[in-house]
This record gives structure tokens, C-alpha cells and sequence, in this order.
């Protein structure tokens, strides 16, 4: 059964939160961050009546397998936007320090 993809960006989330609260700065890794998304589960169940059509019991989301897709794809790049944008000011950000100290 897919998992929830609603729910399962809700839980990375708060999964990223902790893990941030939790560990420090130098010693975070985006491969441990994607370890913890690796045992999100939060499968949806199948609709018996209408066959190919899953249900969340958690939020409710009713929707196709492709949907299914289709959302976690939209959200994975929504995500995917935030963090190039975060990138982009990190950069700038060490490079306007770098700038600083040169001065
Ligand atoms: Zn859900």
C-alpha cells in the first residue's frame, strides 16, 4: 500500500524539527535526516468498493495511486524548492562573510 503523502510530509517535518532540536549543527547529515524519513509509514487503505482507490485513515485523503504519485511529487518539489532557496542563502551568506573578512 502507498503511504500517505500527505501525512508522511507532515511527519517529516516534525521528524526534521526534532532532529534539528536534537543534534547539533556540525553534526547533522541530510543521509541521517533521509533514514528517519525511511521509517515513516503511514500506509493508506485500499477502498474495496471501488477497486485502484486508497483511503488515509489518518487525514482522510481519498485518491488514485497516480494521485497518490502526483501529490508526493508536488510536495517533494515544493520541499525541494525551499532547500535550493536555503542553499542560495547560505551561499550568499558565507560568501558575504568570506567578503567581510578579506575587507
Ligand atoms: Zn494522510
Amino acid at each position: 500500500m502507498p503511504n500517505c503523502p500527505e501525512c508522511t510530509a507532515r511527519e517529516k517535518k516534525k521528524i526534521q524539527t526534532k532532529y534539528e532540536a536534537d543534534t547539533p549543527e556540525e553534526e547533522r547529515g541530510r543521509d541521517d535526516l533521509y533514514k528517519l524519513y525511511d521509517e515513516i509509514e503511514i500506509p493508506m487503505k485500499m477502498d474495496p468498493a471501488r477497486k485502484g482507490n486508497f483511503i488515509c485513515k489518518r487525514c482522510g485523503l481519498y485518491a488514485t495511486r497516480e494521485q497518490v504519485s502526483d501529490i508526493r511529487y508536488k510536495l517533494n518539489q515544493k520541499e525541494k524548492t525551499r532547500e535550493d532557496k536555503h542553499d542560495d542563502y547560505l551561499e550568499w551568506w558565507q560568501k558575504s562573510k568570506k567578503e567581510k573578512q578579506e575587507n
